[in-house]
């Protein structure tokens, strides 16, 4: 937790994979997007929308990814919150990154 310097979620948790409250530590990458998913216990999936380079036509083109990240019950990241995830070791088959801050609800939505 040295490296990166995060906002602490008000609330506390008992969960031993969170980067707050349990063992779990954060290295790599740190990416934004926002859930689409959290129905499963801890779990969320994130949509990441990025742009890539295509040199053939000189453009980019938009691309997505669904990256599925581990939601701590301190900061319940729900469907729709635009979150902060950060990479750490495999918790699961699929989940390699971890809900680290909620950011707000919704970025360059209606509401300022
Ligand atoms: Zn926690």
């Amino acid at each position: 937790m040295s490296a990166f310097s995060l906002k602490k979620p008000k609330k506390t948790c008992d969960d031993q994979n969170c980067p707050f409250h349990g063992t779990l530590s954060i290295r790599g990458r740190v990416l934004e997007g926002v859930v689409i998913s959290a129905k499963m216990e801890k779990t969320a999936v994130v949509r990441r929308d990025y742009m890539n380079y295509m040199p053939k036509f000189r453009r980019y083109e938009r691309r997505h990814s669904h990256i599925p990240v581990h939601n701590p019950p301190c900061i319940n990241a729900k469907e729709g919150n635009w979150v902060k995830i950060a990479e750490c070791r495999p918790i699961s088959k699929t989940v390699a990154f971890s809900v680290v801050e909620k950011l707000e609800e919704k970025r360059g939505g209606g509401k300022s």
